[in-house]
């Protein structure tokens, strides 16, 4: 199998939805992967920020063989050992009290928006009128199914197929007045990214987040944070949230939560919770033995391993390299970061596209994202010599594009 052979076949066979970077995966260990040419890579993107424990984790690995070998689907007609586990974990590290699991970041932020509506449609009894509105806020990414297109803050990926979900309006980013000046007694629910991620990792201001809960709380309204790229300790705390020390009513969780397979999260309030009665919301695959079972493995080695703390330690080390660096460039306008979540702006789009094709070639798997932006969401295994190996192939690209 080579890479032309596969670049053929997709191109006649797939639904032509990916611009895919030239290189056919065969495997991968730690923070590296492999091509099929035997080209090593090492990973500052994990997926896109969802092998947080590197590939091919033995912990990842036993679990799955374990569970392989018992049980793999029950539906979620039949008990099986782990969801509640899970799910006890996931309340214990949230401060929430339920959890509901899906398979990916989007049905967990639809899940998410059904228990806005039917929560606010249970409460409405005081005849102030309807109380549907959903605030969602410029910029974000919710992913890409109807309900979360609809609150995703980017026309470029609503607009091919409107009409989409009417009761939404968009706040400008960080701005307090305009939160203030959209937010009235008709909105269900305020949803943020405490740190946008496709946006161009914006971190919201703690002002934002502690306004967007007072008027939430007081309106009787639901906070809602898509904690899906900045969830599970990536940030150096389990969840972004916690850094704004604030305590949302609906967390929405997916990317790293196991180890790689497909599993999401929406853990609620009580009292958010009480929003679905049993028939109201389901899911075939979400939550099943062998997802729910790595996942617990994950969440362990997390902790164990203190991936958290190391998530900060590297986390800085790495910021505080491409500090040094930035002096030394003009087009770096900006470099934002909390822990394992790193965004440096440039001035030009043009020229991310060139770092993130340059590094590719040399063996950094970084990306380009919200256009100038260049993303890194490495595994929270990384050690600062990865940090050391990336910058010296990062920073010659940063030299070269200064002659352009
Ligand atoms: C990736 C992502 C989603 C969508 O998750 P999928 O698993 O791709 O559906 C939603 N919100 C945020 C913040 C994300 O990063």
């Amino acid at each position: 199998m080579s890479l032309a052979s596969v670049q053929k076949a997709e191109a006649a066979n797939l639904i032509p939805t990916y611009e895919r970077y030239p290189v056919l995966l065969t495997h991968g260990r730690g923070v590296y992967v492999w091509d099929v040419n035997g080209k090593r890579y090492l990973d500052l993107l994990s997926g896109i920020g969802v092998n947080g424990l590197g590939h091919a984790h033995p912990v990842v690995k036993k679990a799955i063989v374990k569970q392989a070998g018992k049980l793999l689907h029950t539906s979620n007609l039949f008990f099986h050992e782990y969801q509640a586990e899970l799910a006890k974990k996931l309340t214990k590290i949230s401060g929430l009290d339920r959890a509901f699991f899906t398979n990916s970041g989007t049905e967990a932020i639809e899940g998410s928006l059904k228990i806005a509506r039917a929560y606010a449609q249970a409460h409405n009894t005081n005849g102030s009128g309807p109380k549907w509105k959903i605030v969602a806020l410029e910029n974000s990414f919710h992913g890409r199914t109807y309900g979360a297109l609809s609150i995703t803050g980017q026309k470029k990926y609503r607009d091919p197929f409107e009409p989409v979900v009417p009761g939404v309006e968009f706040v400008k980013l960080n701005d307090v007045a305009d939160l203030e000046r959209k937010f009235d007694h008709t909105v269900c629910a305020v949803v943020v990214e405490p740190i946008q991620g496709e946006g161009g990792i914006r971190p919201l201001t703690q002002e934002f987040l502690q306004r967007a809960r007072e008027l939430t709380k007081k309106s009787g309204a639901l906070l809602i944070a898509d904690e899906i790229q900045s969830g599970l300790g990536r940030t150096g705390k389990w969840f972004a949230y916690q850094h704004a020390g604030i305590q949302p009513d609906v967390v929405a969780l997916a990317k790293p939560i196991a180890g790689g397979l497909p599993l999401g999260a929406i853990l609620a309030s009580s009292e958010a919770a009480t929003a679905f009665h049993p028939g109201m919301h389901g899911t075939t695959f979400g939550g099943g033995p062998l997802t729910s079972a790595v996942a617990v493995a994950v969440l362990n080695t997390i902790e164990k391993d203190g991936l958290m703390k190391n998530a900060v330690i590297v986390g800085n080390y790495f910021r505080n390299r491409l500090e040094e660096l930035a002096t030394r460039h003009k087009f770096v306008k900006e470099i934002r970061s909390k822990g394992l979540m790193i965004g440096i702006e440039l001035d030009s789009a043009d020229k991310a596209k060139t770092v993130v094709k340059e590094a590719l070639a040399k063996g950094v798997i970084l990306n380009r994202t919200n256009d100038t932006v260049l993303r890194f969401l490495p595994p929270f295994i990384l050690q600062k010599k990865h940090v050391d190996e990336a910058m010296k192939v990062i920073a010659p690209i940063f030299s070269s594009l200064e002659a352009q």
